[in-house]
């Protein structure tokens, strides 16, 4: 018999942790009670959470905590250690393509004030190096790098640029003007193809032209060479088939969990473990092969829900689309503490769940990749895409989270917001989510709350 599962605090946690020991429970090396990383990480927005409660959870959970130390192993045991910022999705493919080579995403520092509530000071510190809060929330990247007291300093630093937004062009420049070099690669605004010109067919549904697929291709084909010179080991085609074919592995996964998670009957898993789950699939959390194990012991999880027919919510849950990631996740908690639950999202980054094509040649299915990426072409192709996803995933509602500060947000939510009301009629609600909302929660309660009675009514 399934047993019911529940949303749980960190205090239940406790309680669960020992529970599900004296059930046998046996955790990889970075288990352990999820309450530590509170007491020895400083990561108090724990406190304020509400998680799933099995052990496919908490093992998630450990393993995006976790990352920081299996990234100083990492550079204890001699790997070459890459930081690959903004592409989410392309360059770790290629990065873990390569034998005794780590990847990570010094953009994930993102979330440091929310998971340490302000206390690592990193946001004063973009301050003071005149980033201010009129960017968005990933400047805390580069008190990171200042502090060096959450990642190691990479061996290489990846950056694209071109189609990239204001704020991270900004952010990254400032970077290397204080000593940290960056190996830039391009990658243009993706247009429609004009009349006559080759086009292409990119993975996720949209088209380029073949001029700039082979553009990004060469570009990528200088981050190919500048990871096989530094790791001293060639990045052929095979490896890098190899890795495409791993990748691929881990979407499909994620996508089975995506869909069991957001078309069941009753929602299976909370958002905020999704959330993560999806974050797993770009960069793999410095583990390639452990984040297929995390992911596949959550959609057991989910598939054994599922089938048992129970889950986390009341049935009558509004299914809410939700568009682009908050920085506070606690955000995540309130839609369903409000009546919500999520199905179906976009977070920056559909192009990273797609599959890679592997009938071609590595770096051309790559380069293709890249440029399916939804921020790198219009708001209307990317609000094209969030109108498809939302209709297959049978959405009721939509809710787009602003980020604050970002240079992309300012008129995307309204595009993005009259695409769903024309083509499918749902309604929209905006709200913007610094990385501590705990002032803004009447207001974002009262909003949301609205979203689900409109759905209702
Ligand atoms: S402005 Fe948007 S795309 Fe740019 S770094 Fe911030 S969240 Fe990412």
């Amino acid at each position: 018999m399934t047993i019911q599962p529940r949303r749980i605090t960190l205090d239940e946690w406790d309680i669960r942790y020992i529970e599900l020991l004296g059930q046998g429970m046996v955790e990889p090396s970075y288990g352990g009670p999820l309450r530590r990383h509170v007491v020895d990480g400083g990561d108090t927005r724990l406190l304020k959470l509400r998680y799933d409660d099995s052990a496919a959870a908490l093992r998630l959970w450990n393993f995006l905590l976790t990352e920081d130390d299996r990234l100083r192993e990492a550079r204890e045991r001699g790997k070459l250690l890459i930081g690959t910022m903004k592409d989410l999705g392309t360059v770790p493919v290629m990065a873990y393509s390569g034998p005794n080579v780590v990847a990570f995403y010094p953009d994930g520092a993102w979330w440091i004030p929310c998971m340490m509530e302000m206390s690592a000071g990193l946001l004063s510190i973009a301050s003071s190096l005149g980033l201010d809060e009129t960017f968005c929330p990933v400047r805390a990247m580069i008190g990171a790098f200042v502090t060096q007291a959450h990642f190691p300093i990479p061996d290489l630093l990846t950056c694209s640029v071109g189609a990239t937004c204001d704020d991270f062009s900004a952010i990254a420049q400032r970077l290397e003007g204080l000593g940290y070099p960056i190996l830039w690669w391009e990658i243009p605004s993706r247009r429609k193809p004009d009349a006559g010109e080759e086009a292409i067919t990119l993975p996720g549904g949209f088209t380029a032209p073949a001029s700039q697929v082979a553009f990004v291709r060469s570009e990528l084909e200088r981050v190919r060479t500048a990871i096989a010179d530094l790791s001293g080991s060639p990045l052929d085609d095979g490896a890098l088939k190899e890795g495409i074919h791993a990748a691929n592995r881990i979407r499909r996964i994620l996508r089975e969990l995506r869909t069991l998670a957001f078309t069941a009957p009753i929602c299976p898993i909370p958002a905020l473990e999704m959330l993560i789950a999806e974050m797993l699939a770009i960069h793999f959390c410095s583990d390639r092969d452990e984040a297929a194990a995390v992911l596949g012991q959550l959609l057991d999880v989910v598939r054994t829900r599922v089938e048992a027919g129970v889950g986390v919510l009341p049935a009558e849950a509004v299914r809410v689309f939700w568009v682009n990631p908050v920085a506070d996740l606690r955000v995540m908690n309130l839609l369903e503490d409000c009546g919500g639950r999520v199905c179906g999202t976009e977070y920056l980054f559909s192009h990273a769940l797609d599959d890679i094509p592997e009938d071609l040649p590595p770096m051309e299915a790559l380069a293709r990749m890249a440029l399916a990426d939804p921020m790198v072409g219009s708001a209307a192709d990317r609000a094209r895409r969030v109108v498809n996803d939302a209709r297959g995933f049978g959405a009721e509602a939509v809710l787009i989270s602003r980020i604050p500060g970002a240079s992309h947000c300012a008129y995307e939510g309204a595009v993005i917001g009259e695409a769903i009301k024309s083509e499918l009629g749902l309604p929209v609600v905006e709200i913007e989510v610094p990385p501590i909302a705990d002032a803004l929660m009447p207001t974002l309660t009262t909003r949301i709350e609205a979203l689900m009675e409109i759905r209702r009514n």
